[in-house]
């Protein structure tokens, strides 16, 4: 599934904000939010989930980027218990408190593709605006379901369902493999 190239990926790494920067539960263990430089470092990370290297985040970037996070969480959890109502309305009030704007770039060799830049040139509020506009394209296309809160017992790690049919529960094989576990030893005991 491609809803274009660089909508994937900032929706990956919108997805890749709410799992490393939101508590909760991840893979059967529980998720601390991260604070201080691993801070800045998980946020690094998901910066560069779409493969560029981005540079390093400083702990003001990545205090901002935790925020967005936590707002972009409401987002996921909203199409997975199917408020899809909701869900828009939360992506509504992030592309106007990041007054989203689209601008064409071009750098590093690629065709011209759209940015979308926020308010104060800030590169935590760039992304913002960027991922609150890749989760509109989303939710204001056909597969606006796609994206969801993994199914599997004591984890809340979100993912954006890019398979052909649809069908993703899990946010990782990780859990994928511990619900089969489960299921297999609940048939044989
Ligand atoms: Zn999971």
């Amino acid at each position: 599934m491609n809803f274009n190239s660089h909508t994937d990926g900032v929706v990956a790494v919108a997805v890749g904000l709410v799992n490393a920067l939101t508590a909760g539960e991840a893979r059967g263990r529980p998720h601390l939010a991260p604070g201080g430089e691993e801070q800045a470092a998980a946020a690094t990370q998901a910066l560069r989930i779409g493969g560029r290297h981005y540079a390093e985040v400083t702990a003001e970037e990545a205090a901002e980027l935790t925020d967005v996070a936590a707002a972009l969480r409401v987002v996921f959890e909203s199409v997975a218990r199917g408020d899809a109502d909701e869900a828009a309305r939360q992506v509504n009030t992030l592309l106007k408190e990041t007054d989203a704007r689209p601008h064409l770039d071009r750098h590093d060799g690629e065709p011209w593709h759209l940015h979308f830049h926020g308010t104060g040139g800030t590169r935590a509020g760039d992304w913002a605006a960027s991922c609150a506009t890749a989760l509109a394209v989303v939710l204001g296309g056909d597969l606006f379901d796609r994206l969801g809160v993994c199914t599997a017992p004591h984890c809340d790690r979100v993912y954006v369902d890019v398979s052909r049919n649809g069908t993703r529960r899990f946010c990782s094989t990780a859990c994928q493999n511990r619900v089969k576990t489960a299921a297999f030893r609940a048939r044989n005991t």
